[in-house]
């Protein structure tokens, strides 16, 4: 039997037809029930917090995707845009902004008017999860949205995944086995599809504190993802403020 010749859709297209049918991001997604319940709540004890799914943050085409695990109680749950509000933040976008991946070193909320240059900002999970622990089935539901985000990427775009969580949510949404890459700090790693996979231990206040994470060891890695994408990309930034919904 012939096989019908797939036709070929351009990826400004594809990436239209995703966002328009809901297919990156739902504000209206229900699909975990502790989660969407946990909100419920959260939305009761906590009126004036955003308290839904947190939309990704930044340009439509970035050339750098960072994941992070998933909103935080103060932070993206309750400004309603990732890494804003809580201390995770603060190292983030100050060396975003020291790479030229932000208009501002700091990120206030989500009207502030702060700009992402070539950048976009996801979470493994879009819904905060009671005490910052998603479980293996919320992060496997969730993960048909980053799949989504990832299929979409440019050839050559990196992602930073911010810890073990998140890199392994990158790997399942790529459909590639856990086994073959293997999370490290600083760890880069080639992906089949063109895309560079680096990591870095999450950002969190705890790692920051401990020292597991210093400033030094954040900053080398956005140095090399900065040089990884200024070696491949001659084009002019890409910047918006998009805050999908
Ligand atoms: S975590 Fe993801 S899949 Fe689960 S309810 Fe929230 S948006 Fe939906």
């Amino acid at each position: 039997m012939k096989l019908a010749k797939r036709a070929y859709v351009p990826l400004s297209r594809l990436r239209e037809r995703v966002r328009r049918e809901g297919a990156l991001f739902s504000a209206a997604c229900t699909d975990c029930p502790r989660l969407s319940n946990f909100l419920a709540q959260v939305r009761i004890s906590h009126p004036d917090y955003f308290a839904q799914p947190v939309p990704p943050f930044g340009v439509d085409a970035p050339r750098l995707l960072i994941v992070g695990l998933a909103p935080g109680m103060h932070g993206a749950n309750r400004t309603g845009r990732p890494f804003t509000g809580d201390f995770a933040g603060i190292l983030l976008y100050d060396t975003l902004h020291r790479y030229g991946f932000a208009s501002r070193p700091a990120s206030e909320h989500a009207a502030d008017g702060l700009e992402l240059i070539d950048c976009r900002i996801t979470n493994a999970v879009k819904c905060l999860p009671p005490e910052n622990k998603p479980d293996t089935n919320e992060i496997k539901i969730c993960n048909k949205y980053l799949s989504e985000e990832l299929k979409v990427l440019d050839k050559y775009t990196a992602v930073l995944a911010l810890g073990l969580i998140a890199h392994k949510a990158v790997l399942m949404a790529l459909g590639l086995k856990q086994g073959n890459y293997a999370f490290g700090h600083a760890a880069e790693h080639r992906l089949p599809n063109g895309l560079s996979l680096f990591d870095s231990y999450h950002c969190s206040r705890y790692n920051t504190q401990t020292k597991r994470l210093t400033h030094a060891m954040f900053h080398a890695v956005f140095e090399r993802i900065r040089d990884k994408i200024d070696s491949k990309n001659t084009g002019e930034p890409r910047t918006n403020t998009d805050e999908h919904g």
